[in-house]
């Protein structure tokens, strides 16, 4: 049996073991898929030691995408250009081969679950950390009329929008400086996880904005409650991109498209049964 694994630290609650095992029912794929706790400091000996042992690819989250980006032999033009790895297809000579599926797990979510449209839009990106990084590349490809990126410490902001050089359509700006309302709102901050919202002008949503938010969770997120307080169009959370980038991992390895619809339903059902376990209520029969 194949064998594949994410990498994280924290890694307890991540959800890929369960999708990858989903796809690999659905497919016919006989795969075996871990969850490692990574310390800090052996990232590097830990993904030698996974392709020692036979190991065919892997995932890579929260703190080693960076990391991952440098220690592989080969990286894809998104990788490369978001300077972060979330995917590592291991070749049968060892050549680990990097790639980041978030940005086209993102636009698929948007486009094809949503029926949202990027093209020609005005987008306004919350954040600036790896998640920001990693979507940029294909966000940037599918053809928005701009991509204004507002982060809490703005100067990172600036820095990101400097490394991706494109001007006319790319900028920063401070978070609560927004001038007018945009076409589509994403937050890529970590702040709903904390329930915060970030301090956002409140002239950036009105009620033709769409807004997504990448965290998800069993109930609605911090963000997309401020969003639909504020008359948004639309919200989303982060549960459709996290499924379809991981179908992009699983394609990469497998060379099959497994179907992301059912999952997102089966994971959609599944927080909602939590959320009415944390409410009180009973789950129905
Ligand atoms: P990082 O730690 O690299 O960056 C965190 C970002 O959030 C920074 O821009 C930080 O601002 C900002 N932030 C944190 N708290 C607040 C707050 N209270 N108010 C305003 N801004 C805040 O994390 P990542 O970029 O890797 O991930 C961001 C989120 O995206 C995570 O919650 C992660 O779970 C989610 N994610 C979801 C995916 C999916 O498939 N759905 C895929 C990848 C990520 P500052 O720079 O000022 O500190």
């Amino acid at each position: 049996m194949d064998r594949y694994a994410v990498l994280g630290n924290p890694i307890e609650h991540s959800r890929s073991p369960q999708i990858h095992r989903l796809f690999a029912e659905q497919t016919g794929e006989e795969i075996a898929y871990d969850a490692l706790l990574v310390p800090r400091a052996r990232f590097v000996a830990t993904v030698r030691e996974l392709v020692a042992a036979g190991a065919r690819g892997f995932n890579v989250t929260l703190p080693f995408k960076g990391e991952a980006c440098e220690s592989v032999d080969w990286r894809s033009e998104e990788a490369e250009r978001a300077g972060a790895v979330n995917t590592v297809v291991v070749a049968a000579d060892g050549v680990l081969n990097g790639y980041n599926t978030d940005g086209q797990g993102l636009l698929h979510d948007l486009v094809d679950n949503l029926g949202w449209t990027v093209a020609g839009k005005c987008v306004l990106l919350i954040g600036a950390g790896g998640a920001v990084a990693g979507i940029l590349p294909a966000l940037l490809e599918a053809g928005p009329a701009r991509i204004l990126i507002a982060n809490r410490s703005p100067r990172k902001a600036e820095l990101l929008a400097d490394r991706f050089d494109a001007p006319g359509i790319l900028a920063a700006a401070p978070l609560g400086r927004i001038p007018e309302a945009f076409d589509l709102v994403i937050n890529g901050t970590s702040a709903s996880l904390q329930g915060d919202v970030p301090r956002l002008d409140e002239n950036a949503v009105d009620a033709h904005t769409r807004c997504y938010d990448l965290v998800y969770g069993p109930g609605i997120t911090a963000f997309n409650r401020w969003a639909a307080m504020r008359g948004a169009a639309a919200t989303s959370d982060g549960l459709g991109m996290l499924v379809e980038q991981a179908a992009r991992s699983f394609e990469l390895w497998r060379d099959k498209r497994p179907l992301t619809r059912p999952v997102i339903e089966r994971l959609r059902a599944e927080l909602s049964q939590q959320r009415g376990e944390l409410l009180g209520h009973k789950p129905s029969a």
